[in-house]
């Protein structure tokens, strides 16, 4: 029988520590902010905090542009994307290079879009010249999604260079930034993003289930065109009881979570964006190395690998089951596993929130002690070892 409590210093079960691209670890003030009451969400009091949030929002996609918050995972901002922007039997090219690229296809195809897909290799980028190549061989492609941080395989995507092609053509660019906003750098305005989409639970550490959604001028007029086909995801809807005074949301929101947002974003300013940018940086390159020192492989072509999540070849031999198994039960140390074709080849660190060298070093302590029970290593604390050198 494993004894959590004897490598959780008596602490239970509850107290994993979450090392998953998202869920993250959410602070306490963070979780003391939702405990508030719950106020009128058509009252001058719910409009004051959705007020703040929303520009505390802008300001951290960095766009003069109002963004909207909805209530509902990263997905349903995907979707609301897509769906507001692309008219049905218009034509959109999905960047695919994982299971969130693929998502933009299912949900575009959901609308009757004509969804095109520009395929990369799992574990590579996409080029801003395949990009640019794309949109030369189509003139009728209405939008571009990418995927700025393929969270199933640990790639970025370099997005503020496409976003230079992208200047010199009229579809509108989207972005999913679930993964990647308040980790890596966005700047909607600088990259020329038309439609930036994110998510609650994974750079900004606030609990699941919050989305938001900015979008350009020229985003508006495409939104202002299309006939949408979505009733809860309307982004007219949206717009509209946004510009009331006090400002609301179309139908009930989750109060409490714009509460918790709103806690998050404060602190990612207190923070400073860029300072929050290099600290996941440098967890990201202390990870590599601490990957490579423990004699594992990495699966994303390191050039471009993630600020965020750092994707990891299982070793021949063990088990997604036993390897992950031990650092969650044995260990108190949760990651994720691998993604449709990558599932029982691949674990995934999410080294993305509230994160330094302290749940770093506790993470490779549960690798390498994991690694070493099962007979994949010898040294069980070579990552360890290259993390501290990594934060001298
Ligand atoms: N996009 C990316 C890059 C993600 O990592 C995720 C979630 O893992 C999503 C979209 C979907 O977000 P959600 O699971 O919150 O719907």
């Amino acid at each position: 029988m494993l004894n959590l409590f004897l490598f959780n210093g008596g602490k239970s079960m509850d107290d994993i520590l979450l090392m998953l691209p998202g869920p993250t670890t959410v602070d306490p003030r963070v979780l003391a902010a939702m405990s508030k009451a719950v106020v009128n969400h058509r009252g001058a009091k719910y409009g004051e905090i959705l007020t703040e949030t929303t520009e505390l929002m802008s300001k951290v996609f960095q766009t003069p542009n109002k963004s909207y918050l909805l209530t509902g995972s990263g997905t349903a901002a995907m979707e609301t994307a897509v769906a507001n922007t692309v008219a049905p039997g218009e034509k959109i090219l999905n960047v695919v290079g994982g299971k969130f690229g693929e998502r933009f296809m299912k949900i575009a195809q959901t609308h009757g879009i004509d969804a095109q897909e520009l395929a990369v290799k799992w574990g590579t980028a996409v080029t801003p010249k395949q990009i640019e190549e794309a949109l030369d061989a189509d003139e009728d492609i209405k939008a571009i999604t990418v995927v700025h941080n393929e969270t199933s395989t640990g790639v970025a995507a370099p997005i503020e260079e496409i976003g230079k092609v992208m200047k010199n053509y009229d579809a509108l660019y989207i972005v999913d930034t679930v993964s990647s906003l308040g980790g890596d750098h966005v700047d909607v305005e600088k990259f020329g993003i038309d439609v930036c989409v994110t998510g609650s639970q994974k750079c900004l550490a606030a609990p699941p289930g919050m989305a938001a959604i900015t979008l350009s001028d020229d985003a508006w007029k495409a939104v202002d065109n299309v006939e949408t086909n979505t009733f809860y995801l309307d982004l007219k809807a949206a717009r509209k009881s946004g510009d009331k005074n006090p400002p609301e949301t179309p139908y009930t929101p989750s109060v409490s979570l714009t509460y918790a947002m709103n806690e998050a974003l404060k602190i990612v300013m207190e923070e400073g964006l860029e300072n929050r940018v290099a600290r996941h940086h440098k967890a990201a390159k202390a990870s590599v190395a601490a990957v490579k020192a423990l004699g594992l492989e990495l699966f994303a072509d390191e050039a471009v690998s993630s600020a965020t999540v750092t994707a990891v070849k299982i070793p021949e031999g063990i088990t997604d089951a036993d390897f992950r198994g031990t650092t969650r039960d044995k260990y108190g140390v949760e990651l994720a596993g691998g993604q449709d074709h990558l599932k029982g080849n691949v674990f995934r660190i999410g080294h993305m929130g509230c994160i330094s060298y302290k749940e770093l070093v506790q993470t490779f302590a549960a690798i390498g002690m994991t690694l070493k029970g099962l007979g994949a290593i010898d040294d069980a604390g070579a990552g360890v070892a290259s993390i501290t050198e990594s934060y001298l």
